[in-house]
């Protein structure tokens, strides 16, 4: 059988100094645990417009289509602010997304132990979180029609539409199924069934959706109860699937209960592919972070997290995912800072490439 295909986006500002890090790791795989990738790298954001005039070439844009996973690292910088908005660097991710069709947008929200004092809740709320928020992405209010500023008699009204079809909400229910098979079996669906008749409609596909997975305990929140609940007691939580506005809201508020930017991955999700993985994206949260680009102090763990996301839904090598997040936790419970996480008197910061090597020494620790 040949091996998984990856390709490499490291893009702008710290995005090729964090992948460098992750390149690491997946030598380690391939070295250590005979987990070889097909690694291809390629240009995206403004080092593509440098190169190609275009933040995505068409040639990168086929590569993505026909890989097991893409990994990005970030677009954009002041450089690139100036540029026409159809070449600007976050065209290119968009460009990925629309083309690869990604309409399941996971945002885990977890918790490392030794992190726990960076939340705003207290300790015992957020110790050991681990939530998963499956946002819909390719549809709802930001794309329904009709939308826009109209005349309406003598003042103007602002005006746009949720609207879901059946086969959007099936889709996405079935991704955050598979999802909660992964984990610990448990769904929670959100949204406003009590005042929006698409929460009428989504609340059905869902329990419907449901039914072709009898192992999973599904429940449903009205979403405002639901920011209530993520707030007073997370853990009550695995997996939550709701729409793309609702996502928006909760994804964030979830992944903030525990803390930096830096330690933040995402995964965006299409259709199952031939070999039945889905379409997938990999990618930090963060963006490319101009203002400490090129020294060093970039933390590269939301880059080396969402590999971990990788491992776990695109190369059904959960095991290992789990062993590299407990090689993060290791690192950070010996003290390991990147200049983000300071907060604690008299610790001096490693930098991005220690940071990376501390890990990938856990992980040869774990053998
Ligand atoms: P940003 O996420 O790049 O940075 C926000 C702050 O967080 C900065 O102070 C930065 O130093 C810090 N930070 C971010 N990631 C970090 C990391 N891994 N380690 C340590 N510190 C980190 O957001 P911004 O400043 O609003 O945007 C900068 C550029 O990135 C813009 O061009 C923006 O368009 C782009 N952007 C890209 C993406 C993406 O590629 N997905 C996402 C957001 C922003």
């Amino acid at each position: 059988m040949s091996n998984p295909s990856l390709l490499i986006l490291p893009g702008d500002g710290i995005g090729p100094e964090v992948m460098a890090e992750v390149r690491k790791i997946i030598d380690w795989y391939g070295t250590k645990r005979d987990l070889t990738f097909d690694v291809s790298e390629d240009l995206v954001g403004g080092a593509a417009y440098d190169k190609h005039g275009v933040p995505l070439a068409d040639a990168t844009m086929d590569k993505a289509q026909e890989v097991d996973a893409v990994l990005l690292g970030a677009v954009g910088g002041p450089k690139y602010d100036s540029l026409d908005f159809s070449v600007k660097p976050e065209r290119g991710l968009l460009r990925l997304r629309k083309e690869m069709d990604l309409y399941a947008n996971l945002r885990p929200a977890q918790c490392f132990d030794a992190l726990a004092d960076f939340s705003s809740l207290k300790r015992d709320v957020v110790a050991g979180l681990d939530i998963m928020i499956v946002r819909e992405l390719t549809s709802g209010v930001y794309f329904g029609e009709p939308r826009g500023i109209f005349e309406e008699g003598n003042e103007r009204v602002g005006i746009n539409t949720q609207r879901y079809t059946e086969s959007e909400i099936d889709r996405v229910a079935r991704s955050a199924f598979e999802l909660a098979m992964k984990r610990d079996k448990k769904l929670c669906s959100m949204e406003k069934a009590n005042v929006m008749e698409s929460g009428v409609l989504w609340r059905e596909v869902v329990t419907k959706v449901g039914e072709d997975y009898p192992e999973v305990e599904l429940s449903h929140m009205y979403a405002d109860a639901g920011a209530m609940q993520l707030t007073r007691w997370p853990k009550q939580f695995d997996v939550i699937v709701t729409d793309n506005l609702f996502g928006d809201l909760l994804s964030d508020l979830a992944a903030m209960l525990t803390g930096s930017l830096g330690m933040l991955p995402s995964a965006s999700l299409g259709a199952p592919m031939a070999n039945g993985r889905p379409k997938a994206l990999y990618e930090p949260v963060h963006g490319s972070a101009p203002d400490i680009a090129g020294q060093g102090k970039a933390n590269p763990i939301a880059c080396i997290l969402s590999f971990a996301m990788a491992l776990r839904y695109s190369f059904d090598a959960g095991d290992e995912a789990t062993r590299l997040e407990e090689a993060v936790n290791a690192v950070l419970a010996d003290g390991l800072r990147t200049a983000d996480l300071l907060g604690e008197e008299g610790v001096q910061p490693v930098s991005t490439s220690e940071m990376g090597d501390a890990i990938v020494a856990k992980l040869d620790a774990s053998l």
